[in-house]
């Protein structure tokens, strides 16, 4: 009895700051966030000791009288909420009403601000919870919010803070995000006298990314937009050849805030899959613009995860604003020629170094524009802009050429795509077709084909097609290439509906593992959208009655075997999607012509076409590339000619 007390409200304060303010960052981005609340056009930050010492934020927004800011640093005291109602509507950064109450319980907080229409200034100081008087004083118009000594009364959390440059590399990222959500204000951010950027307000968010991350990257990436149903999809997104080993590279926004969203993530990544290597990640900037009644911010106490009112029309969305767009361009892989190679070194070391000297977390890439100007660095070296690179979406002009009258343009739409896929039956098995199968085998290159007017090709080491583009030449992986092409037909088959099958006259017997009888049972429909037919035929042994006509080059015992395999194993890969994605890979890849395999000219001419046509033939369906590009302008530099 008796041992329950309410708390004093300044350890109240410092539990609710335990929440919100986990580190130097996350001051910078409570008080970024009032500055953008208020309106402000340009907002600078200034950093000493990693935060440790000060964290500044000055704002030219509308400020507040010595009023507001009496409240301003009360907890749960906010101007942006007034009844439950607005609860479900938010359209600000804020409305918890708790950042600068926390901040002032840990640490020596001075707030000095001037409404614009307002004489005089005020300033006002808490330190470690205690609030003192607003006292008059002349102020420029707008706001500036010091905040000292952060965790000076809790040694606890002073003790977890990490190296001056980890904090400063936590408060960069956190100063990136708030950046490129809002192109249009200003910004600045100084670590002790060092100017690490200064970003011009712009209506361009590429602009932006090319701040951060360089103009390099940025100018490769492929713009998206979509829009359905009050939600705006829009953002850049990277080709495939541009992944990275981490997944920091995503970044997806909803109304202005950086959040972490599994829908979102999950829906970018589907959108690569198969065109990037598994192991690695993609990068996209995805700013997602919907009604706030849809939404949900008030999740999580730093506001970094939000819930959907639909969570699967948002998926839908974004996947299909990535799928689209990818349709649509050319991702074919450069050829890094040795040149090209040894400049894409030079940059990295050139980068390397600029970031060396001006940065202080090695994570970030300041402009380097920008940290030439205040490390007052000559750089030398500029990015040869002629470097081969992927072809982005600014090469739609390049495109059209290198499409040619007899290699015809992809349908870039994306969403009508299966629709329009080919009929297989009549493109590869139809009499008369134009891919008329060669022998029995339904995906064998047909002969008969019309072959590509004028453009010369070569097979070489029976592995690998050299053929003759507009600008240049590319070099096709024979076998990768027609596993894409399979892959794809395969799958667009699959959507509408089940692959036809052929009974075999006999049943073939295999021996397998007893355990994977079971999943003769527990994947039943999936067998037989596969058109695949199995029975238990003993304790250790399937029968196999039927098998996809289409697959007639396929070894079937050995198929079998290795499917049961991975469908025993589906426990790992719990969605249906990823385990077809598995499945048609399998077939497509031991239908597909091998490397060592000859081909007749009319077979190349055949897996030319089909290229055309094949959706995300750049890359086979482990992500690795099928072609290569060399274009005359890079043979002629390699030659010296020019
Ligand atoms: P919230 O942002 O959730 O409302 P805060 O504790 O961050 O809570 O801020 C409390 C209030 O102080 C805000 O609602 C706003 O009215 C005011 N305020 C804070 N920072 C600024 C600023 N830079 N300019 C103008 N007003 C501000
Ligand atoms: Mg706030």
């Amino acid at each position: 009895m008796g041992t329950i007390r309410i708390l004093q409200p300044a350890l109240v304060n410092r539990i609710a700051a335990g929440e919100c303010i986990e580190r130097p960052a996350s001051v910078v981005k409570e008080l970024v966030e009032n500055a953008l609340d208020a309106g402000a056009g340009q907002i600078d930050v200034t950093v000493v000791d990693g935060g440790r010492e000060l964290i500044e934020v000055v704002d030219d927004g509308v400020g507040m009288d010595a009023d507001d800011l009496r409240l301003c640093v009360e907890p749960h005291a906010t101007s942006k909420l007034r009844d439950d109602e607005d609860l479900f509507n938010i359209r600000t950064m804020g409305f918890r009403g708790e950042a600068l109450a926390s901040i002032g319980s840990v640490a020596r907080l001075e707030i000095t601000s001037r409404p614009a229409g307002s004489e005089v200034g005020h300033t006002i100081r808490v330190e470690g919870g205690a609030v003192g008087q607003p006292r008059p004083c002349g102020a420029p118009a707008g706001t500036r919010v010091a905040v000292r000594d952060l965790f000076y009364c809790v040694p606890a959390r002073r003790k977890f803070l990490r190296t001056n440059q980890t904090e400063m590399g936590h408060i960069t990222e956190y100063f990136a995000r708030l950046a490129l959500a809002h192109p249009g204000v200003a910004f600045t951010l100084r670590h002790h006298r060092r100017t690490i950027h200064t970003l011009a307000a712009t209506d361009d968010r590429r602009q932006r990314i090319a701040d951060f991350y360089g103009p390099e990257l940025a100018e490769v990436l492929l713009p998206i937009r979509r829009e359905g149903r009050g939600v705006v999809v829009e953002g850049w997104v990277a080709p495939p050849a541009e992944s990275r080993a981490s997944g920091r590279w995503e970044y997806v926004f909803v109304n202005g805030r950086f959040v972490r969203d599994r829908f979102v993530s999950h829906a970018i990544r589907e959108a690569y899959r198969s065109l990037i290597d598994p192991s690695r990640f993609p990068i996209a900037f995805v700013f997602l613009t919907i009604d706030p009644a849809e939404v949900d911010v008030n999740v999580h106490p730093t506001k970094s995860e939000v819930r959907w009112r639909d969570a699967n029309y948002i998926h839908a969305q974004v996947l299909a604003a990535l799928r689209e767009k990818f349709l649509a361009s050319n991702l074919d892989q450069p050829l890094q020629t040795q040149q090209a190679e040894q400049e894409a070194y030079r940059e990295r070391v050139r980068r390397a170094m600029v970031e060396f000297f001006t940065s202080a977390a090695p994570a970030q890439r300041p402009s380097a524009t920008a940290a030439q100007k205040h490390a007052g660095m000559a750089v030398t070296s500029q990015p040869d802009s002629a470097a081969p690179r992927q072809r982005g979406d600014e090469a739609t002009e390049d495109d059209a050429r290198s499409a040619g009258p007899s290699f015809p343009a992809r349908p870039d739409d994306g969403s009508t795509r299966s629709a329009e896929a080919p009929n297989l039956a009549d493109v590869f098995a139809g009499p008369g077709s134009a891919f008329a199968p060669s022998g029995a085998a339904g995906f064998g290159l047909g002969a008969d084909v019309a072959t590509p007017v004028g453009r010369k090709f070569v097979q070489l080491h029976n592995a690998f097609i050299v053929a003759e583009t507009d600008d240049g030449l590319m070099i096709i992986d024979q076998h990768a290439l027609h596993e894409r092409i399979v892959y794809e037909e395969l799958r667009a088959r699959l959507a509408a509906g089940t692959l036809e099958s052929q009974r075999l006259l006999l049943p073939e017997v295999v021996r397998v593992p007893a355990d994977r009888l079971e999943v003769l049972e527990a994947h039943a429909d999936l067998l037989r959208r596969l058109g695949i037919e199995l029975t238990a035929a003993g304790p250790q042994t399937v029968a196999l009655h039927a098998f996809p006509s289409l697959l007639g080059r396929v070894e079937r015992t050995g198929f079998v075997r290795e499917l049961l395999d991975v469908l025993s194993e589906q426990g790992a890969r719990p969605d249906v999607e990823s385990l077809i994605h598995h499945v048609l890979d399998m077939l497509a890849c031991k239908a597909a012509v091998k490397a060592g395999d000859p081909l007749t000219s009319d077979e190349i001419a055949a897996l030319l076409a089909r290229r055309e046509l094949a959706e995300r033939s750049s890359h086979c369906p482990h992500g690795r590339p099928t072609t290569l590009h060399l274009s005359l302008r890079d043979l002629q530099r390699q030659f010296a000619r020019r």
